[in-house]
């Protein structure tokens, strides 16, 4: 992975389903670096189906690999002006938006407050933030399960996370 002196390292989510999403993407990403955040290696960008139950234009979806001199909660005030600066507008909760950025994961970082949740509760079950995560920081460990983003993003397409986990051919 390629190395930073400029701080902490931290994986961001963009995602827009209003138009123009690749814009919202562009200036997600402008604004990102504006407020003096490297961005070191990105994802390519995928259309993703909704979730939730609230009918909605498919989003465009894109990870971040960054460095900033920031930790927690600081990282949630880049998201806020970032999302401010891409005019931001949402009817219902979860529902379309020019821009929706979230902090995924904060390397060496675990938050678990009612203002923020790091890893990302997403991270698990939505295989875009598996797959970004796995190509951008790999070795990456989460907390709480243990296991790598190459592991996680396996055990997402197979539904097992080693070739000798004992479930596997049991029958039991
Ligand atoms: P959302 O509606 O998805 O944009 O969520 C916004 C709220 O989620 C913010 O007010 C944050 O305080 C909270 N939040 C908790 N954990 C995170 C996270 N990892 N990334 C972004 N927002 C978070």
């Amino acid at each position: 992975m390629k190395q930073s002196a400029a701080g902490s390292l931290a994986v961001l989510a963009l995602g827009s389903n209003l138009p123009s999403r690749p814009r919202w993407l562009d200036v997600a990403r402008a604004a990102i670096e504006g407020a003096g955040i490297e961005v070191l290696a990105t994802t390519p960008r995928w259309n993703t189906v909704p979730i939730g139950t609230v009918s909605q234009p498919d989003y465009l979806n894109q990870l971040l690999l960054v460095a900033g001199r920031r930790r927690g909660a600081e990282w949630l005030e880049l998201v806020r002006a970032v999302e401010a600066r891409a005019g931001r507008r949402r009817g219902l909760p979860k529902g379309p938006r020019t821009l929706d950025l979230d902090i995924i994961l904060i390397q060496d970082e675990s938050w678990a407050t009612a203002e923020l949740q790091v890893p990302h509760p997403g991270l698990l079950n939505r295989p875009y933030l598996l797959r970004g995560s796995a190509l951008l920081v790999p070795d990456w460990i989460h907390p709480e399960e243990g296991l790598s983003m190459t592991e996680l993003a396996w055990r997402g397409l197979t539904g097992c996370w080693a070739l000798g986990d004992p479930a596997v051919g049991s029958s039991g």
